[in-house]
């Protein structure tokens, strides 16, 4: 029995960081996992300049709002939904990811939480526990099924190491050229493949 694993940010949904960044002309909110590997470092500094430019929550949710799925997630998301058990793992927070979730038919979500005081200002992040996309697969382990895991960023090597299976989704080239063990799909259609493949040579 095959779960599929997969992360949610780059591969379902645009980086939500960086639409924010964008919307709000600060250039220091555009570094990602994708160039900070270490996140405890990345979130650190997220809250301190949403601190320096008196940004809450709502400001947040308003980009949020107006996001939508990548272009044809959907449909490999039902796909997917349809030939395996899909959890997607993710360090993104519930409030976020919520209104984003909706557009996809609410999935499983494993991911973390925000601490917001009564006025909306991001006080902490909570992460439920360290690296929780490999102990995740590990957990899944323990329970018997085999899985078969994609993501597009540092933050996911540590899974695509630990499942059977790991593929790397239209990934930045310093990923590529750091993890070439990973096979790389740049569509989903490719990705499709790649899926199918691995239950395939899986068994
Ligand atoms: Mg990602």
């Amino acid at each position: 029995m095959q779960l599929a694993c997969l992360d949610l940010e780059g591969v379902l949904i645009p980086e939500i960081w960086i639409n924010f960044a964008q919307k709000t002309g600060i250039d220091e909110l555009l570094a990602t996992t994708r160039d900070i590997p270490d996140y405890d470092v990345l979130m650190t500094q997220r809250l301190r300049i949403l601190k320096e430019n008196n940004l809450k929550i709502q400001d947040i949710e308003e980009v949020i709002d107006s996001l939508g799925p990548l272009d044809g997630a959907k449909d490999f998301l039902d796909w997917l939904k349809s030939e395996f058990q899909v959890i997607i793992l993710s360090d993104t927070f519930y409030e976020f990811a919520k209104p984003l979730m909706r557009q996809l038919d609410f999935p499983t979500l494993f991911c973390h939480k925000l601490g917001i005081d009564e006025e909306g200002n991001v006080n902490e992040y909570r992460l439920r526990m360290p690296d929780q996309k490999r102990e995740a697969v590990k957990r899944f382990h323990e329970l018997n099924f085999q899985v078969i895991a994609a993501g597009d960023s540092y933050n996911d090597t540590t899974m695509l190491g630990e499942a059977d299976r790991g593929i790397l989704f239209c990934p930045p080239q310093n990923v590529i050229d750091e993890f070439p063990q990973f096979p790389v799909a740049t569509d989903y259609a490719a990705l499709k493949n790649e899926f199918l493949q691995a239950r395939e040579d899986l068994g």
